[in-house]
């Protein structure tokens, strides 16, 4: 395999919610940074990322962590397509994001990543069902068909019994199962949690995890934003980020010197299978 190409954006795609959202036809690297800075403006300009670089392959689960001010968020604004970079690429699921538009962005972002955050983000007045079905507004399915996939997701995560709940009925814990089922019904080639175990008590916390690992065991890829250590280890790969860098990356396929094979030629076992199931 050579290096990575770019990929035109397609415009929006089809509006049939399996079509756009089908993992099957996205490449096996869901996510690429190649020396990626951030600067923001200022007397004097911050920094935040100084050139970051790393590759995290379909059905990974990766956790980054770093202390307060290391450059997160930041880093989750980039991967999420929330914003572009300074210099360098982040390409996601093959799209070069400082090459898309707004709209283009938007939709790459509705189509390709969940977001999970700490503080959940329900809709409180409206049905469990109904938060999660909002999860495929911009995937173009029909009313009946969002909600059978949500009904699905909320299955997958534990959550069967609550459907017609109200989310202030909830705990923590299975709000936040909520938001995961609201982030995966689109099949985004990629779950992005932002201290999701942060408004929870550790033992709720752990049970999260533990989510985490059970869907990434199906084929979900999911990368854990963190400051706890404790968090990022319960993570298959953990990178490690301080003042705009990344200081340390367990995997060893993927070394920070960016030495690295970015072919994927020498192949993880992943490269070359078929689309995961889940869901
Ligand atoms: P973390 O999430 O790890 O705490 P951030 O990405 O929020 O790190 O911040 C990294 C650095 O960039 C910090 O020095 C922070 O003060 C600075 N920073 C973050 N956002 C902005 C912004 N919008 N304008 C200016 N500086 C910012
Ligand atoms: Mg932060």
């Amino acid at each position: 395999m050579t290096a990575p190409v770019t990929r035109a954006y397609p415009g929006p795609a089809s509006p049939a919610a399996g079509d756009r959202l089908d993992l099957g036809n996205d490449p096996p690297v869901v996510l690429e940074l190649d020396m990626v800075t951030k600067t923001y403006p200022g007397e004097p300009p911050v920094e935040a990322l100084r050139g970051v670089s790393f590759t995290v392959h379909r059905g990974e689960l990766v956790g980054i962590v770093g202390p307060s001010g290391s450059g997160k968020t930041t880093l989750l604004h980039l991967i999420g397509t929330l914003d572009r970079p300074t210099s360098g690429t982040v390409r996601v699921t093959g799209f070069d994001i400082s090459q898309l538009s707004d709209r283009e962005l938007s939709a790459l972002r509705a189509g390709r990543v969940g977001f999970v955050f700490q503080q959940f983000f329900l809709a409180e007045h409206q049905s469990v069902l109904d938060n999660v079905a909002d999860g495929l507004l911009y995937a173009g399915a029909s009313f009946p068909e969002r909600r059978r996939a949500a009904a699905h997701a909320l299955a997958r995560v534990g959550l069967s019994d609550k459907l017609a709940v109200l989310p202030t009925k909830l705990s923590g814990g299975q709000r936040q199962r909520v938001a995961i089922a609201r982030a995966l019904v689109g099949r985004p080639a990629m779950l992005l949690a932002d201290e999701p175990t942060g408004n929870l008590d550790s033992s709720t916390g752990q049970s999260v995890l533990d989510l985490f690992a059970e869907l990434n065991n199906d084929g979900a890829t999911i990368i854990v934003i963190t400051h706890d250590h404790g968090v990022a280890q319960r993570m298959g790969r953990v990178i490690e980020l301080l003042d705009g860098l990344v200081l340390a990356d367990s995997d060893a396929r993927h070394p920070v010197d960016g030495s690295e094979d970015r072919g994927g030629g020498g192949g993880r076992d992943g490269d070359d299978r078929e689309a995961p199931a889940w869901p």
